[in-house]
């Protein structure tokens, strides 16, 4: 457990399209909004020639950018480029993603001229790295500690790679909780619990679905059984609208605008956009100038439209609500409270076809569905940080296994060691032993599913145990022990049980996730990125301050006139625009350059200007001081001073001369 000096703790809810973060202080969870004061901010990262971009400023220039903003990254993490929904997804990504070593799905794009490949994680890493900085900001502190949550559907890899992007972005994961856990917390601070309640939390959000039925008792929270599906969401409504437009558009136009990035991801904003409103117009209207080939696109679409399109995967939704009473073995009737999570449940049909399900009863709309689950992250954070108050600090929280967990025995059938929606931490255990005569070595291979032959499940991972006695076939005994954390995280062991020996034993080659060197390798990578990002703010900065200073400089000598400008002063006005040219030619270069630039500028510059002011004055206050009231001369030292161009010593001595 982290100490309570080791600073503020933070709840990360990491969105397939929008991220939150909220903090617990002073006795209450507080989101926490970004520089733009949005309390969500897109999962988005952009490349350009010159920077990286996240977050709101990324998603802002996905029309004009497509193939270098990344997206998503959250349905690609932990996952292989040769699964079926990768292999559907890419169709509709922008940007390029290709199959990189052990079939891990690296995303390509362009930066600073070069061409470079990121792995989800350190997509979302960025993503990360952006939360952070957005806390650390509005804390006025370093935050090294964090709660990051993910779907409870997520498998053992997908969860691993989503710590693995915490650590690259240079956090302490404290814990990984799964976000309908975090949620249930936020409901159950919202609610004040007393007796036994079951609650169902129907999370429907931008990437992935989450369905759970918990228990609580006082602050005692158990997850009693999970379904879901990690890859269905909003974005997979506003695709299913993006299809239907771009037909229409075919057969308008007889053109297809699927060949032109920019074009579909117009389209796609467009129809998010549509979706929205259509949670509370019956109608409404896409308008998009100059969409393909210079021809406009206009056209409506109804609410009932949207729901026909998209019966199918709402249906779905409901399927995975039945699933899960059914694996926690309740009637629907002993559910006490259905809450909404997730932007999507904000869809009515979802709504009315879950309150149907429900035999009509009401659905609890009470917590936020956008920030509900970085609420709960803080307020985990805060427990574990002992940063907690009396409300939460006895909070305790029991998950369960997503999936069956086992090991692949002769013939690929599956053992199941730990059965789907088992509590954790826990720990099982079984015995194996030897395939042929005299075996010393064995390969273990560990499966996650729910299907008899391993080869339809997923590869988790796999180790040797080496150093078994000879023995016939049959006869070592072999004690396998899966430990799971309350991660959610899972550490497997084999022991020779004769030689009571523990062999030494390595997991190797788990595809997708990462080893401790490629962690190492990101962690320098994302590290010398801050850097570059740094030194692109501190150009910018330099570059802004030389402008300034040069188009200041320009305003202040075309304010004169020019028969009161002395010899000098008049041939500034060429050499300003010559330093115009140079900055208009010179956009990318070094901070130091623009910099020196600047400095050398008002060594020459600044003593011309103040002699030219001194002049200027004096010769003011030899023709009309006589005329001048007090407060007209200091209007006029006033001014000089404003201008900022001759400091506060300097107006002292104008304010001699005149007085002279
Ligand atoms: P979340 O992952 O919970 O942030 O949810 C984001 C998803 O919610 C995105 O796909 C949004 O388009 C969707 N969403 C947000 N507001 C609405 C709304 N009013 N109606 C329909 N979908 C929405």
């Amino acid at each position: 457990m982290a100490g309570e000096s080791e600073g503020p703790a933070i709840g990360i809810d990491l969105g397939t399209t929008y991220s939150c973060v909220a903090v617990w202080r002073n006795d209450i969870v507080e989101i926490i909004p970004n520089d733009q004061g949005n309390r969500v901010t897109p999962s988005y990262v952009a490349f350009n020639e010159t920077e990286r971009l996240i977050g709101d400023a990324a998603k802002n220039v996905v029309a004009f950018n497509p193939t270098n903003t990344v997206f998503d990254a959250k349905r690609l993490i932990g996952r292989r480029f040769h699964e079926p929904l990768v292999q559907k997804d890419l169709m509709l990504w922008p940007f390029k993603v290709i199959s990189g070593s052990h079939d891990k799905p690296m995303i390509v794009v362009t930066y600073k001229g070069e061409e470079k490949q990121f792995a989800a994680e350190e997509i979302s890493s960025m993503v990360l790295t952006k939360m952070k900085e957005i806390a650390e900001a509005y804390l006025g502190s370093t935050v090294k500690n964090a709660v990051i949550t993910v779907p409870a559907y997520f498998n053992d890899s997908q969860r691993r790679a989503t710590r693995d992007a915490g650590i690259i972005s240079g956090f302490n994961v404290l814990r990984v909780i799964v976000e309908p856990t975090a949620a249930a917390i936020a409901y159950s601070l919202n609610q004040k619990i007393s007796g036994e309640k079951n609650v169902l939390i129907f999370d429907l959000g931008g990437g992935t679905f989450d369905v759970s039925l918990l228990t609580m008792v006082k602050s005692t929270i158990k997850v009693k059984s999970t379904a879901g599906d990690s890859h269905l969401g909003g974005e997979d409504f506003d695709n299913i609208m993006v299809k239907y437009f771009v037909e229409e558009f075919k057969r308008k136009n007889k053109k297809d605008i699927r060949d032109n990035p920019r074009a579909l991801r117009r389209l796609r904003t467009a129809c998010e956009r549509a979706k929205r409103n259509l949670s509370f117009m019956a109608h409404t209207t896409i308008g998009l100038d100059c969409l393909y080939n210079g021809i406009d696109f206009e056209s409506k679409i109804s609410r009932a439209k949207f729901e026909e399109l998209n019966m199918a995967l709402f249906e779905e939704c409901i399927g995975h609500v039945e699933k899960c009473l059914n694996d926690a073995k309740m009637d629907k009737k002993s559910i006490h409270d259905v809450v909404l999570v997730g932007g999507s449940t904000r869809i009515p049909k979802v709504q009315q076809l879950l309150q149907n399900f429900f035999d009509g009863k009401e659905l609890c709309k009470s917590i936020h569905p956008d920030e509900a689950v970085a609420y709960g992250a803080a307020v985990q954070a805060a427990v574990l940080t002992g940063h907690g108050n009396y409300e939460i600090k006895d909070l305790e929280l029991w998950d369960v296994t997503p999936l069956s967990l086992g090991l692949c025995l002769v013939h690929d059938k599956m053992l199941v060691v730990v059965p789907r929606n088992t509590t954790v931490p826990t720990k099982k255990k079984t015995q194996v032993t030897t395939h042929y005569d005299d075996q010393t070595d064995g390969n273990l291979q560990v499966y996650e599913g729910e299907r008899p032959r391993t080869s339809d499940n997923i590869l988790l991972g796999s180790f040797v145990l080496s150093g078994i006695p000879p023995a016939p076939r049959g006869i070592p005994k072999i004690n396998i022990c899966f430990d799971i954390d309350a991660d959610g995280i899972l550490t497997v062991t084999a022991r020779e049980k004769k030689t009571g020996k523990k062999n030494s034993i390595t997991i190797s080659n788990v595809k997708g996730m990462l080893s401790e060197d490629e962690i190492d390798r990101l962690l320098e990578e994302a590290e010398r990125m801050k850097l570059d990002d740094e030194e692109h703010k501190k150009k910018f900065e330099e570059m802004n301050s030389l402008e300034n200073y040069v188009y200041g400089t320009r305003a202040m000598i075309r304010k004169y006139p020019s028969k009161s400008l002395n010899p000098e002063a008049k041939k500034l006005e060429g050499k300003i625009k010559f330093a115009i040219k140079w900055l208009d030619e010179h956009t990318d270069e070094e901070a130091c350059l623009y910099e020196n630039m600047r400095k050398e500028l008002e060594s020459i510059w600044d003593p011309i200007i103040k002699k030219n002011h001194r002049l200027r004055l004096i010769a003011f206050g030899e023709r009309f001081v006589w005329r001048f009231s007090v407060f007209e001369i200091l209007c006029i030292i006033f001014e000089a001073w404003h201008v900022g161009i001759i400091d506060f010593q300097d107006i002292n001595s104008q304010v001699n001369i005149i007085h002279y």
